[in-house]
């Protein structure tokens, strides 16, 4: 008796203790770089600066050639991710700024509260959830990720800060909250490790239940802060401008790797859905690359759009795969309530599907008949391969098979075409709200940028 009582004990022990984690639900978790350049990761072509640990993610899974987020600014498109939805149809249109539309109040600004996040729906499916980073989805205490369905929050509210500690004063959207607690200026040290260690530390906590991590880096946008030792590593870049931007990088992609460890030392990498994009085209502004791509961020051309997008799944997506179809990244949230086994909670019509039957080969079709923009008078529509852009009277038509930079203006020559593509997209704008509120750039700046004779960095430059 007291020796089947031992064995049963050990077998016990056995059970609950060899690979911990794989009776429970996947983990998930997003991780969001900030205004990198297209060809700026070594899996994407990137050549100057090695990206290790991302092209790893890469290597274990899927890799997304026709990748795109929803907005080519930040705020907007990171409100895409987070809800799964076209941001328009809630008036997040452009990046946050303080013109009001008729309507609306300075304290609007912000994600509207009425929006299930992707926090929300993975807190009502049993996950444990956390955002770290930046979040730029509004100020006021309704907006913040405490308040929009994450159990814990790391991180700032605007749209970007200091890698290093504020000197003098900081505005409130810059203060680095742990929670509801603001961080002395005085023990930040480098915000990209700063948090990388808070991912780090939140696997080492969760390795009992299941857990969603938003980790939205602000690196590699704008200031170029970076990290002495990373600068002198990269030394023989003339242009000190990239040779901070090489370094900004590597602390990206080291933290990638640490979380990555991280996974793997708690044996968790076969029960983790890990998501990687990149929330908008290389900037004008922090010495990125789009390589091939026309146009960069704050446009409709490619360079704005499309973006680096990973997604691994050991022992349930297959490794080193790359996938071709245009994909959202609206898909991030249906795709995480889908490996979670969950059911969405929010009552609002996503626009984002769930990409794992096109990943596993169940669906071959393609997941979207159209991708859509939009912000202010730009607009563009991508179906199959034709990708229209329409700003104001000046409307062109790409085949983006033959012509991946956009050189062609093909509208002349397909009148059907441009008109069925032009009645889609009005079709579309029917279901969205008005701008809540507007950007700062203006129209012209947008018209000029659409321009066919608007050609080469140095011209696309001048209007961000
Ligand atoms: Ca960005």
């Amino acid at each position: 008796m007291i020796k089947n009582r031992f064995i049963f004990a050990l077998l016990i022990i056995l059970f609950t203790s060899a690979k911990p984690g794989y009776a429970q639900k996947p983990n998930v978790i997003v991780i969001v770089s900030d205004d990198a350049g297209y060809v700026d990761f070594g899996c994407y072509g990137g050549k100057q600066i090695p990206t290790p640990n991302i092209d790893r993610i890469a290597r274990q899974g899927i890799l997304f050639k026709d990748a795109y987020v929803s907005a080519s600014v930040c705020a907007p498109s990171r409100a895409g991710i987070l809800t799964g939805r076209y941001q328009q149809r809630f008036g997040f249109e452009h990046n946050t700024s303080t013109l009001m539309a008729p309507g609306y109040q300075v304290t609007d600004v912000g994600m509207d509260p009425s929006e299930q996040t992707i926090g929300n729906e993975m807190q009502a499916n049993g996950y444990k959830t956390i955002a770290i980073g930046k979040w730029h989805q509004g100020d006021e205490k309704k907006h913040f990720p405490l308040n929009r369905g994450f159990d814990e929050f790391y991180g700032f509210t605007g749209g970007h800060r200091d890698f290093f500690p504020y000197q003098g004063k900081r505005s409130v959207e810059h203060a680095l909250y742990d929670n509801n607690q603001v961080v002395p200026e005085s023990s930040i040290t480098y915000l990209t490790d700063m948090f990388t260690d808070r991912a780090v530390s939140f696997i080492d906590q969760h390795t009992k239940s299941p857990f969603f991590m938003y980790l939205a880096y602000n690196a590699v946008h704008t200031p170029m802060n970076a990290k002495k030792d990373l600068m002198d590593r990269y030394a023989s870049i003339p242009d000190t401008g990239r040779c901070a931007y090489a370094a900004m990088m590597t602390s990206l992609d080291d933290g990638v790797g640490k979380v990555m460890a991280a996974l793997k030392q708690h044996h968790l990498e076969e029960n983790t859905l890990v998501i990687f994009v990149n929330d908008n085209g290389g900037a004008t502004v922090n010495s990125s690359d789009n390589g091939p791509l026309r146009g960069m961020k704050g446009s409709k051309w490619e360079g704005g759009i499309r973006v680096a997008m990973l997604m691994k799944w050991p022992g349930h997506l297959a490794a080193n795969k790359s996938y071709s179809l245009p994909v959202s990244a609206l898909d991030i949230l249906p795709t995480s309530i889908a490996a979670a086994k969950g059911k969405q909670k929010g009552p609002k019509k996503l626009d984002g599907v769930n990409l794992l039957p096109y990943l596993t080969g169940l669906n071959k079709q393609a997941p979207h008949e159209a991708l859509y923009w939009r912000r202010g008078v730009a607009a563009a529509i991508r179906e199959g391969k034709w990708k229209l852009i329409r700003v104001k009277e000046n409307v062109l038509l790409f085949d983006l098979d033959k012509d991946l930079s956009e050189t062609d203006n093909l509208a002349p020559n397909y009148p059907e075409r441009v008109k069925s593509l032009l009645e889609k997209l009005h079709k579309w704008e029917k279901g969205l709200d008005k701008p809540h509120w507007t950007s700062s750039y203006g129209d012209q700046n947008q018209i000029i940028k659409h321009r066919m004779e608007t050609k080469g960095r140095e011209m696309e430059k001048m209007y961000p």
